[in-house]
């Protein structure tokens, strides 16, 4: 059976770099789960549905079709043929994705595209997000959970958004909804993030990004 690599954690544990480098030197396709209900979010967004009705939520989500690449050297997202890859990263999408991914309706319709996307991967695939050992793909290969402290998992992310350029204000502000999603993403009642019985923890705090990819690297190769 094709390998797939489930590796679940809360925002800023470096879950996306990471799973996508492991991806890269394995040679597996990659998949970015969050991109995904981020994708969902701004098409609610931008079609004037009310991201905090989780029943007009639930109507509108069989609307928009969500194709993502999953080509670890430059993964894609488009929406009704649409690249989003900017758009829904920004700060709109960010504060109304928790909203929108709780609904049951929506994660029903992107699990099974997250699992139709496992099975057309040729040498299997590396899955990220929050319930990709739990519910997704039970029967993973190997089941990862990422962790680091609040402390690097904040100085991560200042870091990152120093480097692009975002001023200190926004750094604050970003760090404190960070907070806010991770709470809400898992205290949910559907899927909510939670580390699998038989899933590995790797704590990233003190280990570098080649560190974690090693440690992961030789968890699929054993
Ligand atoms: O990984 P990222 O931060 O881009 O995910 C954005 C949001 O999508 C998360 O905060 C969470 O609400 C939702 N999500 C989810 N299940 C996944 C991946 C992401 O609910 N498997």
């Amino acid at each position: 059976a094709p390998v797939v690599v489930a590796i679940d954690g809360p925002s800023g544990s470096g879950k996306s770099t990471v799973s996508r480098a492991v991806a890269a030197r394995l040679g597996l396709s990659f998949l970015d789960t969050g991109a995904m209900y981020r994708a969902m979010t701004w098409w609610m967004l931008a079609n004037d549905v009310d991201v905090d009705d989780p029943e007009a939520v639930a109507i509108a989500c069989t609307k928009p079709v969500i194709v993502s690449g999953t080509d670890a050297a430059g993964p894609t997202i488009t929406v009704d043929g649409k690249d989003v890859s900017g758009p829904i990263r920004g700060p709109e999408v960010t504060a109304k994705v928790s909203a929108v991914s709780a609904v049951p309706a929506v994660r029903t319709q992107l699990v099974e595209l997250q699992r139709s996307c496992a099975e057309v991967a040729e040498r299997g695939i590396v899955a990220e997000g929050r319930d990709m050992g739990t519910v997704v793909f039970p029967a993973a290969t190997v089941k990862v959970f990422l962790t680091a402290s609040e402390a690097a998992r904040a100085e991560r992310r200042a870091a990152e958004l120093r480097a692009k350029g975002v001023d200190e204000a926004t750094i604050t502000a970003m760090a404190a909804d960070l907070a806010r999603r991770d709470a809400a993403d898992s205290s949910r009642e559907t899927a909510p993030l939670t580390q699998a019985e038989d899933a590995v923890l790797v704590d990233t705090s003190a280990l570098t990004l080649e560190q974690v990819i090693d440690r992961i690297g030789s968890l699929v190769e054993e």
